[in-house]
């Protein structure tokens, strides 16, 4: 048992191998990604339990997390754990089809949903913020975005240049959990990366990781050399250790035109996620105890200005959007009459895989070992020979991504295909060929699990953005499937009052009833998002639900 008052790396490590420490492969695999999301190799503030995505946590105090620990190990394969944000509340007797965990995290009755009555909640140990992973255990490090920033700048690069990002300057800023991929799925793309980020320790973390290839502290050097890169067509990456509105300053100062501009910087946090401009980051975290009401009026100051710039280089020709962190709004809120001039870049860029049902899904070895990765890579690239951009994107996965805590792997698979693959994989397990079972999971930023109007569901075609109906029957959809473990979340990536979305994740632990449970989850999950995209008029998502027999036309 761990006797502790915080995390150690050493009192908190993820098992690895093929012994158990709890009744059954399914709580075992719950245990396991619980402690891998907080590995210091994954986790960006393991010692403050914070996965990623500003205050994104895993369990809401070390209490609770020692609790969910115990609980997992004496949890039956006929009984369910109840998680209240961050918190266990209680073992209850299900059966074995059903999920061994069930989430809630950082709900909030809608007219109290926003951050300031979040905040005294958490202030007062009652709640915590899930993010999207962070609070479901299925965050596998920055991989887990990458392919997600890969797409989206491929798919940028298709519309606007002629397929590859070679001889352009892509600027941003953030090098987060999240941010942190940008600089690889850019220099994938083949162009040249350059990205401002407040918090020096951020940096060397994507150097170490090789996310990054350089960093150059001083503003003109880097924009210097960002510059030769592109001329000479070089794919670099480059950190600069500055807030993003002082990098857009100077380079419209000396009158450069980024060829692509975004952001990734926590503005869906203006108190814990976003550096105010006129600070240091020491000043700043210092403001952010002392007066934390002072610390979001300059917080908000500065995403007004920082996207006043980025409309003023969109005018100018600048490829512009929003990546994810509501930053249009909080200069929205703050008076910026068009901050939604530069779209999101879900319709800009994604919701055709969307209506395909296609979206993150990824998987993570339990064993640990890189070895049973490798073997399902081989596997996934046998399986979908004709297409060429998984077969790109697994080569080059294989040769630049290093892993963080346990092994994994993530393709955007659509509808048909990730039943496919996780039928595989379950062979697989129950043939011995891996050296344990293997989890499957996704991301929320998905096709069918999300209600998000300034992300996932922005601009939707029939104006159903903020319909939340679709993640509520996601939850109860995966439960009465048989996923392994089911979340509910308020307020991941774009803050509270902003989303309402879903988890799930499925052990393939090799046994005929998993065979079973894996068809039915596989299936039904991006389901429910060809069928949203369906329902809302897409028609690639009409073509699609017919093609796979989901719609209740077909039945009727
Ligand atoms: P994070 O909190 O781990 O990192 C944010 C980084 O931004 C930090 O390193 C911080 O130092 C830096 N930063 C803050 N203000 C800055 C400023 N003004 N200038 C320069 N750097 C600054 O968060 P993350 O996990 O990287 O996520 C970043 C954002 O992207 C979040 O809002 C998240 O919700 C959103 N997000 C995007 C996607 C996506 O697909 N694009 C997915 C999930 C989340």
């Amino acid at each position: 048992t761990i006797v502790s008052s915080k995390y150690t790396q050493e009192k908190y490590k993820t098992p690895t191998g093929s012994q158990l420490n709890c009744k059954g492969w399914l709580q075992e695999a719950a245990l396991r990604m619980l402690l891998n999301n907080l590995d210091p190799e994954v986790a960006e503030r393991p010692e403050d339990l914070i996965v990623y995505g500003g205050r994104g946590k895993a369990a809401r105090n070390i209490e609770s997390l020692d609790m969910i620990i115990k609980g997992l190990k004496i949890l039956e394969d006929d009984e369910t754990l109840l998680v209240q944000s961050g918190k266990p509340v209680g073992i209850v007797p299900t059966h074995s089809n059903a999920p061994r965990v069930l989430i809630s995290n950082s709900q909030l009755v809608p007219n109290w949903a926003n951050w300031e009555h979040f905040d005294k909640l958490e202030k007062a140990g009652l709640m915590m913020y899930g993010q999207m992973t962070a609070g479901s255990w299925i965050y596998i490090g920055s991989q887990g975005i990458v392919q997600g920033t890969f797409e989206t700048y491929a798919e940028l690069a298709k519309q606007h240049f002629g397929g590859s990002l070679k001889g352009t300057l892509n600027v941003t800023a953030g090098l987060g959990g999240m941010g942190g991929a940008q600089p690889l799925a850019i220099t994938m793309n083949e162009g040249v990366c350059l990205v401002a980020e407040v918090e020096e320790w951020r940096i060397k973390k994507r150097l170490e990781t090789r996310y990054l290839d350089l960093m150059v502290n001083d503003l003109d050097d880097a924009i210097d050399e960002a510059l030769k890169a592109k001329t000479e067509n070089k794919a670099v990456s480059i950190g600069v250790p500055v807030n993003a509105v002082q990098l857009l300053e100077r380079l419209r100062e000396r009158n450069i035109l980024p060829d692509t501009l975004t952001d990734q910087t926590s503005a869906h946090d203006p108190l814990t996620g976003y550096y105010p401009h006129i600070l240091s980051a020491e000043e700043a975290n210092v403001l952010r105890e002392s007066n934390p009401a002072e610390y979001i009026r300059l917080a908000y100051d500065s995403m007004f200005k920082h996207v006043e710039l980025m409309l003023a280089f969109q005018k100018m020709g600048a490829v512009t959007f929003d990546y994810g962190n509501n930053l249009r709004a909080r200069a929205k809120e703050k008076g910026l009459k068009n901050a939604f001039d530069f779209p999101g870049f879900v319709p800009a860029f994604i919701r055709p895989l969307f209506c395909e049902g296609k979206g993150p899904f990824r998987w993570a070895a339990l064993s640990g070992d890189p070895e049973d990765i490798r073997k399902t890579d081989e596997m996934i690239l046998k399986l979908f020979p004709e297409n060429e951009s998984l077969k790109r994107w697994i080569t080059l996965a294989q040769e630049r991504i290093a892993f963080q805590g346990l092994p994994a792997r993530i393709c955007w698979l659509g509808q048909g295909e990730r039943e496919k693959a996780g039928l595989a994989i379950n062979e697989m397990v129950s043939k011995g060929e891996l050296k344990a079972p293997i989890v499957i999971g996704r991301d929320h930023l998905d096709t069918g699990s999300v209600a998000s109007p300034n992300r996932e569901t922005e601009g939707m075609k029939d104006g159903s953005d903020a319909v939340a109906d679709w993640p509520v029957l996601n939850a109860l959809m995966n439960t009465a499937g048989g996923a392994s473990w089911v979340s509910l979340h308020h307020g991941g990536g774009v803050g509270m009052g902003y989303s309402i979305h879903a988890g799930m994740v499925i052990v393939a632990d090799g046994t005929v009833a998993a065979e079973e449970r894996l068809k039915r989850v596989l299936r039904n999950d991006p389901g429910l998002g060809v069928i949203r995209h369906a329902d809302a008029g897409y028609e690639i998502a009409q073509q699609t639900a017919r093609k796979h027999g989901l719609g209740l036309n077909e039945r009727i």
